[in-house]
């Protein structure tokens, strides 16, 4: 079997885009639009190194709101690769889900309630039983909870992204699925999690430290 490192596109491997219009950072939706976020080809290339097939999964409801053709979302996809190609870097593949469910802005044949869109597992949970992955073995990385929500509920250890301080994230822990195995401040800080599975902050940790709690009593 094999194993991977499932990344989430928009805010982890490339920025976002500030929206002018409407005050929001969004998706880019252009080729020109797209820049990597540091450590982004370091990232992906770190995986491979220790044994990891690098899975880019993320959610494009553009698509089903009307504001992205799938057509303009494989332009920035391909903009995105040759980027990280540029710097020696391939993803070994990208799953998007192009859904969102059915509102006022959203009524095309895309506008369905699926499996796929993150923080459901399905993204993950297809590109396993494609790829034959192990997915306890895997991880999730992203900059959002519902990165970390799929990632759990497809029961891979996952790593939130983000540059917020804890005390502003941890609240939003108690939520369902919503507590990381480990933060990290950047892509670098989260390969160096995953080449070590040492984590800042993580449940593998607590776990470890009861490990060898008992090995000590078993020992005496
Ligand atoms: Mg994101
Ligand atoms: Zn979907």
């Amino acid at each position: 079997m094999n194993k991977a490192v499932f990344i989430d596109r928009d805010g982890t491997l490339n920025d976002m885009v500030y929206d002018e219009t409407h005050g929001t950072l969004d998706s880019p939706r252009r080729p020109k639009d797209v820049s990597l976020k540091p450590y982004a080809a370091e990232f992906i290339k770190c995986a491979h190194q220790h044994g990891y097939l690098t899975i880019v999964a993320t959610n494009q409801p553009g698509i089903a709101r009307g504001t992205l053709s799938l057509k303009a979302l494989a332009a920035v996809n391909d903009r995105l690769a040759a980027l990280l190609a540029a710097e020696g870097a391939e993803w070994d593949a990208l799953r998007f889900c192009p859904h969102s469910p059915p509102s006022a802005s959203a009524k095309n044949e895309y506008a369905v309630e699926c499996n796929c869109r993150k923080p459901r597992p399905g993204l993950l949970l297809d590109a396993a039983r494609e790829f034959d992955i192990d997915l306890g073995g895997s991880w999730m990385v992203g900059d959002g909870l519902n990165d970390v929500q799929a990632g759990k509920a497809a029961g891979c250890r996952t790593i939130l992204v983000t540059k917020l301080k804890i005390e502003q994230v941890e609240r939003f822990f108690s939520l369902e699925n919503c507590r990381p195995d480990a933060i990290a401040n950047d892509l670098k800080e989260a390969a160096e999690i995953i080449s070590t599975s040492m984590a800042r902050y993580c449940q593998e940790k607590q776990e470890t430290e009861i490990f060898t709690t008992e090995v000590t009593k078993t020992r005496r």
